[in-house]
């Protein structure tokens, strides 16, 4: 499996916009510097993709959004659409990250109704699962990302497949500093592809990206892009310092 791996930050709510830029500046400098194959996509807060999309115009990095509303346009306050999006040159959106599911209510189903609505944008997105440090204890870990699997992924049909990344975050490796072992992670990445499989066969599941989320950072990261069902990450707090995460980009190849 020698396709390009792929690093995305999940900037979450953190920078003002000022920042953000200064940061986003940062980061296309180091990564000029790099020879790499890996692809690049940063998420940052939705008030910063309009400038963001000017400032990654001639670069290789792709403006990522972290969530969107499963309706199209209407009276729902607050929410940001595919469409509006699209319009920005979103490429990708992350969906049902944990926190969303923690603090947000947001479950598989509606999930499912986020990834097709973003589908129909042509906008690819990135779902994650992961289990809770309960479900892991009580050894419930692949059952719990099975259904995260098969409730979503199962409803699609097999041409939007190669359009889809999953993120595999272990709840209890967000954000607290505590990463799965690379065979932990691998473990799972399989276990996740052969249950892409069992619906969809070999080939397709060999392409679907299946990245690692969790407190990756410059130090653990050679070892979890060495993994062979590993095909990228997504990061959070290491994304938000450049050298952190150029460093990360390199170790992915
Ligand atoms: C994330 O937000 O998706 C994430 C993995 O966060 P962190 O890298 O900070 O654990």
């Amino acid at each position: 499996m020698n396709k390009p791996k792929l690093v995305a930050g999940n900037w979450k709510m953190n920078t003002t916009l000022s920042e953000g830029i200064a940061l986003l500046e940062s980061i296309i400098k180091g990564v000029k510097l790099l020879k790499t194959n890996t692809k690049i996509a940063i998420a940052p807060p939705f008030t910063h993709l309009s400038e963001f999309r000017k400032a990654l115009k001639n670069t290789d990095v792709c403006l990522a959004a972290q969530n969107v509303s499963d309706k199209l346009q209407g009276a729902f306050t607050g929410e940001i659409s595919a469409l509006m999006l699209k319009e920005l040159g979103v490429k990708k959106a992350i969906v049902a990250h944990s926190e969303r599911r923690q603090y947000f209510g947001e479950t598989n189903e509606s999930a499912l109704f986020k990834i097709k609505t973003l589908l129909k944008q042509d906008i690819h997105p990135i779902y994650c699962v992961g289990e809770l440090l309960e479900d892991r204890e009580r050894e419930r870990h692949f059952e719990v990302v099975e259904e995260q699997i098969t409730t979503v992924l199962y409803q699609l049909t097999e041409e939007k497949l190669p359009k889809l990344t999953i993120a595999y975050e272990p709840v209890w490796a967000i954000g607290t500093g505590k990463t799965a072992t690379p065979e932990q992670a691998n473990e799972m990445h399989e276990f996740i592809r052969a249950v892409i499989a069992k619906r969809f066969g070999e080939d397709l599941a060999g392409q679907v990206m299946i990245l690692y989320g969790g407190s990756v950072n410059s130090g653990n990261a050679s070892a979890l892009m060495a993994q062979p069902q590993i095909d990228g990450a997504l990061v959070g707090g290491a994304s938000l310092k450049a050298e952190e995460f150029i460093a990360i980009i390199k170790a992915a190849g």
